[in-house]
């Protein structure tokens, strides 16, 4: 049985699968097929058939169902549930990772890292399930007493990328599902097949509990048709969509006129300051993955290097000399450290970059171009690439989805947080000195205007523990860690008065 084969059984996929869950069936009747192929070889790995308008209501109905019984579970008892949906996936970890490599692209280690991503979520809101609390507040009132509760939401629609094709659902679901919300998710369409073995392995923890379908439900289908559906439906009270910039426009739109929620996890142009008061060894590692790592596909991708002057010539030297030892090939042989992009479209955007960049000024010091001979026939891998170029360029302002890196130079800190600030986004940044001022210059209100600022740490790759999002164009949303599971919930404050006289507030007098 070749490893395909060996993933497909393990997860329960077939080659033909239907795109609507929201239990153990699998239905879609909407007669349009979105195949899969493997951005490594090309091969076709499956076709799914997309939900149907009518499959999609029968299984928005059936999550307003199970939202009933959902929400009177004891949070703990939920909170449990999502713990053995943790203990599942540690025994699924491997084959899971592997399928992530397979259909996504990334090489195994960060596929069972991504897996690793979801178990540790789990273990984090399981715990959180019993501590789910607002204060209790002092009333001005005599023999009163005010307190915040936190209440289940209601389904919600929780809209995914391709590049992290199942810890974002995760981050997502595991919240969703201890704060009392059944989860709609529509997967990336390049990604449907790590959707539906996701929904597989849960949907056995929800079986064993005695948990009615509809608490977790899949719609596969593309973003024109499924999609928009999600966005216009006020029965999903919030929306949670991680993609790109102009989708998270889009979807502000849609669900602001309908007055609903979301949380926004948009793309990012995040940069890493190379200080001359570095660890220089340490920095460099970090430039690496962040911009190498996943093929440049993260959204935490490190694409600016904002270099100090003195240090400029020797870093990108080093940098370069790291450059030309990528193996690039197969995601799931452990030797590759790059493997390709999600499709032959996404060459195109990387093609399309460097045409940019040699019509705006820059200079490629390192690749530049698709793989000659691809690696299995395939138009899907480039090299990874250096371009030394204006932060001010308009294709620097853009995210470009592929592992395209930045570099430029700066004198003083100032100068290099103002570089660093001048881009839309605001997701990941940091800074590598060994320098306390610039640090602390760097985390203050006048440094680095991001969702996450690290020092001697890298852009790329964020903890479960920590709130995770951007600003600006990025969107404003947090996931995962902090207090993030207070968007999937609806707050309310109470006022008690156990005194029985009536008074009101702000001294009020009002008497017949
Ligand atoms: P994309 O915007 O093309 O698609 C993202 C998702 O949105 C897909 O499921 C797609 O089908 C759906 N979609 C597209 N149009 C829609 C519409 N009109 N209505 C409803 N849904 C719609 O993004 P992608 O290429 O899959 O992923 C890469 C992008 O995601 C990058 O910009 C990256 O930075 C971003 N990203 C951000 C984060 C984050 O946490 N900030 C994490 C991962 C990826």
């Amino acid at each position: 049985m070749g490893e395909k084969d060996r993933i497909f059984n393990a997860l329960g996929l077939k080659v033909a699968l239907s795109g609507a869950s929201y239990g153990d069936q699998w239905f879609a009747g909407s007669g349009d097929w979105i195949e899969v192929h493997s951005p490594t070889t090309g091969e076709l790995l499956a076709k799914v058939e997309q939900a149907s308008e009518a499959d999609y209501n029968t299984v928005v109905g059936q999550a307003m169902k199970a939202f009933e019984f959902w929400r009177a579970l004891p949070a703990p008892n939920r909170g449990e549930i999502v713990r053995q949906f943790g203990v599942a996936l540690r025994e699924k970890k491997d084959v899971l990772g592997r399928l992530v490599s397979l259909e996504m692209g990334k090489i195994l280690t960060e596929g069972l890292g991504e897996v690793q991503e979801m178990i540790d979520v789990c273990d984090y809101a399981s715990g959180l399930s019993r501590t789910l609390s607002g204060p209790t507040l002092q009333s001005e009132r005599p023999m009163h007493r005010m307190m915040e509760q936190w209440h289940p939401l209601g389904p919600i629609g929780v809209i995914t990328a391709f590049n992290f094709p199942v810890a974002v659902w995760s981050w997502n679901s595991a919240l969703a599902f201890v704060c009392g919300d059944p989860v709609v998710w529509k997967p990336s369409s390049k990604t449907p097949l790590c959707a539906i073995a996701c929904q597989n392995i849960i949907r056995e923890v929800f079986q064993a509990n005695g948990v009615p379908h509809g608490v977790s439900c899949v719609v596969v289908g593309r973003g024109s048709t499924v999609g928009e559906r999600i966005l216009a439906d006020s029965r999903l009270t919030l929306i949670s969509a991680t993609g790109s910039t102009r989708m998270g426009k889009r979807i502000g739109q849609v669900v602001g006129a309908r007055l609903g929620r979301t949380i926004l996890e948009l793309g990012g142009n995040n940069a890493l300051i190379i200080s001359d008061k570095a660890d220089l060894t340490g920095a460099l590692a970090s430039a690496f993955f962040g911009a190498v790592g996943t093929a440049g596909q993260r959204c935490t991708s490190t694409r600016r290097l904002i270099i100090h002057e003195s240090v400029y010539d020797s870093f990108v030297h080093k940098m370069i000399a790291n450059y030309e030892k990528v193996k690039i090939g197969d995601p799931l042989d452990p030797k590759t450290l790059m493997g390709p992009l999600i499709d032959e479209e996404a060459v195109s955007d990387y093609q399309n970059a460097l045409v940019a960049v040699r019509q705006q000024g820059g200079t490629v010091l390192y690749g530049g171009k698709a793989l000659d001979p691809p690696p299995f026939g395939r138009r899907t891998f480039v090299l990874p690439t250096i371009v030394e170029i204006r932060n001010d360029a308009e294709i620097v302002q853009t995210e470009t989805f592929a592992p395209i890196l930045y570099v430029m130079k700066y004198r003083t800190i100032d100068e290099a947080i103002a570089l660093h600030n001048a881009v839309p986004q605001g997701l990941s940044s940091g800074i590598f000195t060994d320098s306390v001022a610039e640090a602390e210059k760097f985390l203050s209100f006048k440094g680095s205007d991001c969702g996450i600022a690290n020092v001697n740490v890298g852009t790329s790759g964020a903890e479960i523990g920590g709130a995770f999002g951007g600003e600006k164009e990025t969107g404003g949303g947090r996931e995962s860690g902090s207090d993030s599971w207070k968007a999937y919930m609806r707050r309310q404050t109470n006022t008690l008065n156990w005194g029985g006289e009536i008074h009101l507030a702000q001294g009020v007098e009002f008497h017949s």
